[in-house]
């Protein structure tokens, strides 16, 4: 594998390193990495840890808060002026007063929260003082797709693209623009109008790809589909070819244009952003929504692996780069977590994690995650739904219940927004490799019924104090990723 960065770049992240270790001792901090593809769960994910902890939320797993040795949990300013702050406030309206599910991530954001606890150990009492930031850090998973794109030319970059979206189930949706593509001489004049209306076109089928049916994972580049601030930037004005040049591209040539501006992607866009912010991060979750692949079949569960194999290679870029020898401070725990598991029944949440295990297994194999410890569960940051039975003849069946958000349908019945329903959601299967097989028929599949429920009410205590938000596991999770932080 070739290095990542250059030795320049190296000497930076480690002077970083060293900056936020001094800065450090002041207060003990933590940085906390969340990420996933679109619409896996993070803003909710982040929304529901600060809100558990800043309103002392029931999280008996969570052996700091059940042992009752966290003082107290507060928002901070963040370290970092130059990064958009997550709106946490404005998330918890929308979820508790408003009851609808906030705005997703589309950018980078951060939220400092400190705890104040005290000491499991007497040793500890007497020595530490038992406060410790959490440097939240929310970004969108399409841009870790981007690491691979550092060891790759542009004439490779255009060959695995058009191949990648030759194949099925790609090849429809594709169409239009391996049309456009086949129709662009590469030794042209380089032409402006030309490259953005390829650009659109590429953008557009890498969109497509995402939609509900097919639900597949995002091919680079990352910021195709989630541009942040570089929203109509030049540097995005670029898409691969199908057609390549023989050679070095003629300068002023339509391929040289795009040669350069994939190039320019590369040192100003990927470079700064993996030593800026993910070469900082001390734990990472990877979140990821398995019950949407799962609902749209064997591509789409193949896909996602495919895409979670390639984020988590990004965690331990393997022992042949320089970023691994340079690198003091890196991450030592990962959780890879599918959120939504309000959708099943509880007597499949275990099957659910074990797909969860299925889907991580290969990338845990093949990078080396020595020295980091790794674990899957399988969550509902909020949880919109409670379990219940309906008797049907001689059957009872487990079903969940909540308000589907208007416009749900099951069979002929379209749902209002208002109205509780309880919904029988089926098992998932017991062994995950059934749930791979592109050869599987699909009736061997249990179908789930996945219906989108809006957040739960919150109950409030006889003074009127609003509950924390209810959750599935996330107590699991909190221990996990900062357990021992605060023991
Ligand atoms: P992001 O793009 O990763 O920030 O995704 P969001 O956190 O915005 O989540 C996307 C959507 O997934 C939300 O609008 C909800 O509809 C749904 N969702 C996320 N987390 C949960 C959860 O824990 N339970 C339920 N029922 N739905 C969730």
């Amino acid at each position: 594998m070739p290095s990542l960065t250059n030795l320049a770049d190296e000497a930076r992240i480690a002077l970083d390193t060293v900056a936020d270790r001094a800065t450090g001792l002041w207060s003990p901090s933590l940085r906390l990495g969340v990420t996933g593809l679109s619409r896996a769960g993070k803003t909710v994910f982040i929304s529901a840890l600060v809100h558990n902890l800043v309103h002392g939320g029931r999280l008996p797993l969570f052996e700091a808060q059940a042992s009752g040795r966290i003082a107290k949990a507060y928002l901070e300013h963040q370290p970092d002026d130059a990064v958009p702050r997550f709106q946490y406030e404005d998330h918890i309206a929308d979820l508790v007063d408003r009851r609808v599910w906030p705005e997703s991530t589309r950018a980078i954001s951060e939220l400092r929260l400190t705890v104040d606890y005290e000491s499991a150990s007497a040793w500890g009492r007497m020595f530490s003082r038992g406060r410790l930031s959490i440097d939240i850090v929310d970004y969108p998973g399409e841009w870790l797709l981007d690491l691979p794109l550092l060891g790759k030319s542009f004439e490779t970059f255009s060959r695995e693209a058009v191949e990648m979206a030759k194949s099925e189930p790609r090849r429809d949706i594709s169409k239009d623009w391996r049309d456009l593509a086949a129709s662009i001489d590469p030794d042209a004049d380089a032409d402006e109008v030309l490259a953005r209306r390829l650009f659109e076109s590429f953008a557009t089928y890498l969109k497509a790809c995402k939609e509900d049916g097919l639900a597949l994972s995002t091919l680079p580049p990352g910021r195709f589909l989630m541009p942040g601030d570089l929203e109509g930037s030049p540097a995005l004005t670029f898409a691969p070819l199908a057609r390549l040049a023989e050679g070095r591209p003629r300068p002023g040539s339509m391929q040289a244009m795009m040669a350069r501006r994939y190039e320019a992607y590369k040192t100003h866009v990927i470079k700064p952003f993996f030593r800026e912010h993910v070469a900082r991060l001390d734990r990472q979750i990877v979140l990821i929504d398995a019950m949407q692949a799962i609902n749209a079949g064997a591509a789409a569960v193949n896909d996602l692996e495919r895409a979670l194999t390639e984020i988590l290679s990004c965690f331990r870029p393997g022992r042949t780069s320089l970023l691994t020898n340079l690198v003091a401070r890196r991450i030592d725990r990962i959780l890879i977590a599918a959120t939504k598991a309000d959708h099943i029944h509880h007597e499949s949440h275990d099957r659910l994690q074990a797909i969860v295990r299925r889907l991580a297994e290969r990338a845990i194999a093949r990078a080396d995650f020595s020295g980091a410890a790794v674990d899957v569960v399988a969550m509902a940051a909020v949880r919109a739904t409670r379990e219940g039975t309906v008797s049907r003849s001689r059957e009872t069946l487990p079903v969940i219940i909540g308000t589907p958000l208007a416009g749900e349908t099951i069979g002929e019945d379209t749902f209002d927004g208002e109205a509780e329903t309880a919904v029988f959601p089926g098992d998932l299967p017991e062994s995950p490799a059934a749930l791979f097989r592109k050869d599987t028929a699909p009736a061997a599949v249990p179908a789930i019924r996945f219906v989108r429920f809006r957040p739960p009410r919150l109950e409030r205590t006889a003074e009127g104090v609003t509950l924390s938000l209810p959750h599935i596991r996330l107590d699991r999770a909190l221990q996990f990723l900062l357990g021992e932080q605060l023991a």
